[in-house]
């Protein structure tokens, strides 16, 4: 069978509710996907993994049931879920899915990683490896290291935002830098972006959809239900297949000639985004120093501290030796940033 996720000049797009939750609502996607030519997949949950206990976890085989019926009605529609023990890469297989995808609560656990490599081991699922929930991009290439090394050839990353101590303003912070890194050591391993659990919000789906293909990736999966407001997950979300084939129409194509954007073109694109996330960085950090400015006036402390500062540039001159920047680069920037807080504090 051809390769689910081959990088070719069309990005690949995957859609389709967040959860199976009926037949009916099932059907439903599947009827504007196979109408959409754009969308080259159908996705759906069927066991969810759930922050807290007590919400819907999904509706686990009899989703799959239905997942046959579609597969009977259309039989070129190719289908993924989400799997994250062996029994449900076996039940997957029983009822003919195409492929899965690992996500981010299991492609953080090395072990789990391992046995679901185990039960992928000799069949032809092609499978999606989430970034782990934590910034940690070892992790997330040991879980792909993990699945090729159990003999899969159709791999593809996908990048759904990390979980973060401040997530500024993202149900999940974005950290382009990581996936952007993971496609420079891995340059033939498609990279689609997820940009729904990294915006958690209808209107930042198109934005963040945009600033992935801007970024070079290679397709989108993205979560669309008939009926957003009345999914039972991630309701806040999800679209509609109509304001999906919007999005599509929406998105500007990336610019690709004959022989390809040079490498030069791709990576100056990079450092634009970066730049932007730098600035948008500055700004939030300068919004609280003058909020604690108000906070210091209030009780009456100086706006210089000489503890605090010495506390900031030793942890900042330590994380540059560790990141491998130049010290006195990051001294300079460092009493830059700091001279400026200070200015805004008063
Ligand atoms: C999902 O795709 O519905 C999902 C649960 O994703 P993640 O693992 O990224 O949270
Ligand atoms: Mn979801």
């Amino acid at each position: 069978m051809s390769k689910l996720f081959a990088i070719n000049d069309k990005p690949t797009i995957i859609a389709g509710p967040c959860s199976a939750e009926s037949r009916q609502q099932l059907l439903a996607v599947a009827e504007s996907v196979v109408q959409e030519p754009r969308i080259s997949m159908m996705r759906f949950g069927v066991w969810k993994p759930r922050t807290r206990p007590g919400g819907f976890e999904g509706m686990g085989e009899p989703a799959l049931q239905w997942a046959k019926e579609l597969k009977d009605k259309y039989p070129s529609l190719r289908l993924c879920c989400e799997v994250a023990r062996p029994e449900h890469v076996e039940l997957c297989l029983q009822y003919g899915i195409d492929a899965v995808w690992i996500g981010a609560r299991t492609s953080v656990n090395p072990f789990i990683v391992g046995e679901l490599a185990e039960a992928l081991r000799g069949t032809p699922l092609a499978v999606m490896v989430k970034n782990p929930i934590t910034p940690d991009i070892s992790l997330w290439l040991g879980a792909i290291e993990r699945i090729q090394q159990a003999g899969v050839d159709d791999i593809a990353a996908i990048h759904r935002g990390f979980s973060t101590y401040n997530n500024f303003g993202y149900r999940n912070n974005p950290l382009w830098e990581i996936p952007i890194e993971l496609k420079r050591r891995l340059p033939e391993m498609p990279l689609l972006c997820d940009p729904r659990h990294i915006g958690g919000r209808r209107d930042l789906v198109a934005p963040l959809a945009q600033m992935a293909l801007d970024l070079h990736y290679d397709g989108l999966i993205v979560e669309c239900h008939p009926d957003p407001d009345n999914a039972l997950t991630d309701s806040a979300q999800q679209i509609t297949p109509d304001e999906l084939r919007e999005m599509l129409d929406s998105l500007r194509p990336r610019t690709y000639n004959e022989t390809g954007p040079s490498d030069l073109q791709r990576m100056r694109e990079q450092l634009d985004v970066i730049d932007a996330e730098i600035l948008r960085l500055l700004g939030q950090r300068m919004n609280i120093s003058k909020d604690i400015g108000t906070i210091k006036r209030a009780h009456n402390m100086p706006i210089f501290q000489p503890h605090r500062w010495q506390q900031v540039l030793d942890r900042q001159m330590q994380a540059a030796t560790d990141i491998g920047l130049d010290p006195e680069f990051v001294r300079e920037l460092t009493e830059k940033i700091h001279s400026e807080s200070l200015r805004v504090q008063k």
